[in-house]
């Protein structure tokens, strides 16, 4: 039967009672259960963990079903350390188990974003002068820096390609450490449990400029 006949025969539904009339039984379309059956649903297991910026080492079962992350669960097959210890398993957080739900998320951030005050600024003054030239004239004005700071906390974000917001990050860089001296860039770089590569990327980049790393702890 389907939902609208079952809406149909609403008092009709009761087809008997059981327990001493405490249940009944009843005939009507069970095909909402479907979508619980179809949630568990996956083609595949594979074995992953979350870059969220922790040590990122749990290992977890990652359930997809057309190549879509559907859900996951702490994985339970690490080696014994040693015979006397007690077994540690499951290993994995609240956050790791809800991660798949971040990844879909349509507030994720997945690309570059400037304010749109700075973007125009810089966008203007890249007409006419090279990436250096043009970041030199806006922050050594005496009253743009304003402009741009004073819309700090009120959005306005908008969405760069990458080629322009590394432009703008390289121009700001040279600028200041040619203007201020290489130890006025500071920086920070994902935790190195996390990230072997981004942390050593970043690292090693402010080391060779110069400047000064600080660990994500600084940042927290
Ligand atoms: S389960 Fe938690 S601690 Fe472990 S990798 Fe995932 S987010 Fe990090």
């Amino acid at each position: 039967m389907s939902n609208v006949l079952d809406t149909l025969r609403f008092f009709r539904r009761k087809t008997g009672t059981f327990a001493q009339q405490h249940g009944e039984t009843r005939q009507e379309s069970r095909t909402w259960e479907d979508a619980y059956r179809a949630r568990w649903q996956h083609d595949k297991v594979v074995r992953s963990t979350h870059g969220v910026n922790c040590t990122g080492s749990c290992s977890w079962k990652i359930y997809v079903k057309n190549g879509l992350i559907t859900w996951e669960t702490q994985q339970t097959d690490y080696p014994r350390t040693r015979p006397d210890l007690p077994n540690h398993e499951p290993r994995g957080c609240q956050r790791g188990a809800s991660y798949s739900w971040y990844i879909y998320s349509a507030n994720r951030l997945k690309y570059p974003k400037v304010r749109t005050h700075l973007l125009r600024l810089w966008r203007e003054a890249r007409t006419h002068l090279d990436p250096v030239q043009a970041w030199a004239q806006i922050v050594e004005h005496s009253t743009i820096p304003g402009s741009y700071k004073e819309k700090r906390g009120l959005g306005g974000f908008v969405r760069v390609e990458w080629d322009e917001v590394n432009e703008i990050i390289a121009a700001a860089n040279v600028h200041t450490v040619r203007q201020y001296g290489p130890d006025r860039v500071v920086g920070f770089s994902p935790i190195p449990a996390m990230s072997m590569v981004s942390y050593a990327a970043g690292s090693r980049y402010l080391s060779l400029i110069g400047g000064v790393c600080l660990s994500f702890y600084d940042w927290y």
